[in-house]
């Protein structure tokens, strides 16, 4: 903690200035790239000797805060000084910056803002940075946020994103639910005009605003008529349709980011750049440089990494990775390997190896092969191959449950034709005995 020396160093006299303010006393501001929370104490006229109080834990989260996080700030309406502060750096937690109050009750101690005081009575007068320090306090406190249970149902007639904007006032909901169905459906390019989406969902809020993320517990997007469930399964926090398939896919759609195809699956052949004869392309060429890292699309394990024959010929040096039900990836003339060999295990997403130019090649790139039960089969629609989805009580468990839930949301959607409703507890009490007549 060598930077508190130079905070006991700080001699400087402070001085509280009468200055009018205007009469918003709480204001929302923005975090500056690269501020450090001793140069807001600083700004704010408070002795950083006030750090040299803290503990190591408290001390080590003021260095957390995000660059643009937004924080709030209560100041006192006719000297402009500081109050409170309020600075989020968790989703659950947030740094609470408060001073005390005159006759030493910590008044601002809440976690959210405390009633209306004013600096008015006290005396302008010249301070030590002890005594300015003595007037502030900094904890790490719980973020106080009201969970309020909603659902939506609305017509697409923008865009979903568009549309759910307009509705919510934000992305979250969008975003959430482009995620939990990113495998099964193309947000831009399969919605179209006048399909719908439905979601019962948790939304925190936070001195009047959506704070953090969105928990959706069950969803449904409308395709031309066609109903694609989507709910939320505590055991695994993931999500299922209502007939207990995951709405993951088995394989991520290619190895490598942003990567160019250079060569598409051509099992009937093209014109071999080498080898100057027609010869079937089995995989697909992505492009990128030397060292560009390469991914396993899958969970699997590696049945080989090394060069075939020889490093010069054919794939070089490659990757093949097993996965179940008779899959299999190979990835060839990469630069050399992660710390896999024979018999590794892998996840989906996991590094495996580096783009190279090994073997017979034009160029840097790595070709990527799919294999299902021996046979070549084209990479590029991998992203439809589901992931297993629940089986024996596990389903039967979940079905069980989805039954309700779908219940519940084609209800939703059917009282409540456009926007957000609360849900309040009454409609849980008269879903609950719906589920118990059936
Ligand atoms: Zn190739």
């Amino acid at each position: 903690m060598k930077n508190l020396l130079k905070i006991a160093l700080f001699t400087t006299l402070f001085l509280i200035t009468a200055a009018q303010m205007e009469a918003n006393q709480v204001s929302e501001q923005t975090w500056q790239t690269n501020m450090t929370f001793y140069d807001y104490l600083v700004a704010n006229n408070i002795a950083p000797l006030i750090l040299a109080e803290l503990d190591d834990e408290t001390y080590g989260e003021l260095k957390t805060i995000g660059d643009k996080t937004q924080f709030y700030e209560h100041r006192d309406a006719e000297t402009g000084v500081l109050l409170h502060a309020l600075i989020p750096i968790r989703e659950e937690q947030q740094i609470s910056l408060y001073r005390i109050a005159p006759n030493d009750e910590e008044i601002y101690a809440a976690q959210n803002f405390p009633r209306a005081y004013s600096l008015a009575a006290e005396e302008p007068k010249k301070e030590t940075p002890q005594e300015n320090a003595k007037k502030y306090k900094i904890e790490i406190v719980p973020i106080k946020y009201m969970i309020v249970n909603e659902t939506l149902h609305t017509r697409i007639q923008n865009s979903i994103q568009v549309d759910l904007r307009e509705i919510t006032g934000n992305n979250k909901l969008s975003t959430e639910l482009s995620a939990i169905y990113d495998t099964r459906v193309d947000f831009r390019r399969d919605v179209q005009r006048n399909d719908s989406i439905a979601a019962i969902y948790d939304r925190k809020i936070r001195l009047g605003r959506t704070w953090g993320a969105i928990l959706v517990h069950s969803a449904f997007l409308e395709l031309r008529k066609n109903r694609i469930y989507a709910f939320y399964r505590q055991e695994d926090e993931a999500y299922y349709d209502d007939i207990g398939n995951t709405l993951l896919s088995m394989f991520i759609e290619r190895p490598i980011e942003y990567a160019r195809v250079t060569s598409g699956y051509m099992p009937g052949g093209r014109m071999h750049p080498i080898y100057g004869y027609e010869r079937p392309h089995l995989g697909v060429d992505f492009a990128a440089p030397t060292g560009t890292p390469v991914y396993s699309v899958g969970d699997g394990t590696v049945r080989f990494a090394g060069c075939q024959k020889s490093c010069d010929q054919g794939y070089g040096k490659v990757v093949v990775v097993e996965h179940r039900n008779g899959w299999e990836t190979r990835y060839a003339h990469l630069n050399g390997f992660s710390k896999i060999s024979g018999g590794s295990r892998v996840k989906q997403g996991q590094l495996i190896g580096y783009v190279g130019s090994s073997g017979v090649t034009t160029g840097s790139h790595v070709h990527f092969e799919v294999r299902k039960g021996g046979g070549p089969t084209n990479p590029l629609s991998l992203r439809n191959v589901r992931k297993d989805g629940l089986k024996n009580e596990e389903k039967v468990a979940f079905l069980k449950k989805a039954r309700d839930l779908k219940a519940t949301i084609d209800y939703v959607a059917l009282k409540n034709s456009n926007g957000v409703t609360r849900l309040s507890a009454t409609f849980h009490n008269e879903m609950k005995k719906r589920a118990t007549q059936n």
